[in-house]
């Protein structure tokens, strides 16, 4: 089968990297020569964004996706008219790439979601503070959010289209991910906790099996069921939540592609995210999802003031650990923040897994 993904980053490198044991072709569109995936998929270079592209990129592939939510979705819905499998539908990738539909989106089919306002500009801004404005389009990996807390913040209110959103008391920022196949069948993974590295406004740390109670548990168990009901489309999805520090899960956003915070099933689990993802373009059965243990990962994100040609500084103290595996994204040049690579780990515990995570973290730095 041709298999055409729009994006050749990390994701999709990770993806055909599981899929090659199975017989396809994967066919990327990336604008980048260079990216994750040039050498080892059918290239095609241009751009996700343009109509043009993507429509003449989708023409002789047996199934169209993603590993970027950010792509020209008009093609797909032309795509699909043409009567091409377009997985995740093109619908659900356009309400999840407006903020404002997305937040819509949840309160339509009731899923606890923060309180919001919507404006189309910063004369309509009448939110109670303080709150998270977040921009319609344009927003990626903690850009295009912002905190405004008090009065005196306003003027920073960015003058675009945007949701405002009641700021949540966050106890743990959490993760599930979720499948679904053509004919129906659903399946989750574990509930993964997201630790944030507070400079880089970028997730740092995978942790699973999250440490919730079983109230949280049923609350997202009942979450993931909502949405992928709603949905209402094949795929692969990773919703992103905020547990309060009532015990109340809300979900913050979804994303409609793998995700950074399955990378741990790699090695942390009976299947990973991508094994599972292949199966939702195929319409296989699901895989299992089970987790062996404790995993986590951890980013290898580029240092502060590096930029040129990758370093990875200590990795070779890493590859001596035990159950440790070192996951890097073919990036040649690194800048500062830049996701480069990960490292999963897995433990017979949670303190355990936090102590080598912390461990590694020390050893390992993305320098230029
Ligand atoms: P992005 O799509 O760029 O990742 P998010 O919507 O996930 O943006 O927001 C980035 C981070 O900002 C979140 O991980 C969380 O830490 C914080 N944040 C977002 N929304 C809220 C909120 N309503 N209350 C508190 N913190 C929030």
């Amino acid at each position: 089968m041709k298999i055409g993904i729009l994006g050749g980053g990390q994701l999709g490198r990770m993806f055909i990297q599981n899929a090659l044991n199975y017989d396809d072709e994967f066919h990327v569109l990336d604008p980048n020569s260079d990216c994750s995936c040039a050498y080892i998929s059918h290239f095609s270079q241009g751009n996700f964004n343009d109509y043009e592209d993507v429509l003449a990129f989708g023409q002789d592939k047996d199934v169209i996706s993603i590993e970027i939510e950010h792509v020209n979705v008009d093609a797909l819905f032309e795509l699909e008219k043409q009567g091409k499998k377009v997985i995740p539908s093109a619908e659900i990738i356009k309400t999840i790439q407006q903020k404002i539909l997305q937040k819509e989106f949840y309160k339509k089919h009731n899923i606890p979601s923060p309180d919001f306002q919507i404006i189309s500009n910063v004369s309509e801004a009448t939110f109670a503070l303080p709150f998270v404005q977040k921009l319609n389009t344009g927003g990626y990996d903690g850009k295009g959010v912002q905190v405004i807390k008090a009065e005196n913040d306003l003027k920073n209110l960015w003058d675009a289209p945007s949701v405002l959103e009641s700021l949540v008391d966050i106890d743990k920022e959490l993760s599930i991910i979720i499948a679904k196949n053509e004919n129906g069948e659903t399946k989750t993974f574990p509930v993964t906790e997201m630790v944030a590295d507070e400079k880089l406004n970028l997730l740092d740390f995978n942790i699973c099996p999250a440490d919730i109670s079983k109230d949280v548990q049923s609350q997202i168990d009942a979450i993931a069921e909502k949405f992928i009901n709603a949905a209402n489309s094949a795929g692969l999805f990773a919703i992103e939540l905020f547990l309060d520090k009532n015990g109340k899960v809300w979900v913050n956003e979804t994303a409609p592609r793998l995700h950074n915070s399955g990378h741990q099933t790699q090695e942390g689990n009976a299947n990973s995210q991508f094994e599972q993802f292949y199966r939702t373009l195929k319409n296989l059965p699901l895989a299992d999802t089970d987790a062996f243990g404790f995993s986590g990962m951890l980013n290898l994100v580029g240092e502060q003031n590096y930029s040129g040609k990758v370093i990875y500084e200590g990795l070779e103290e890493v590859l001596k650990l035990p159950k440790t595996y070192v996951h890097l994204y073919g990036k040649t040049e690194t800048k500062p923040g830049r996701k480069m690579g990960h490292i999963n780990v897995l433990a017979n515990s949670r303190e355990e897994l936090l102590e080598k995570l912390n461990h590694i973290k020390t050893l390992v730095r993305v320098i230029a």
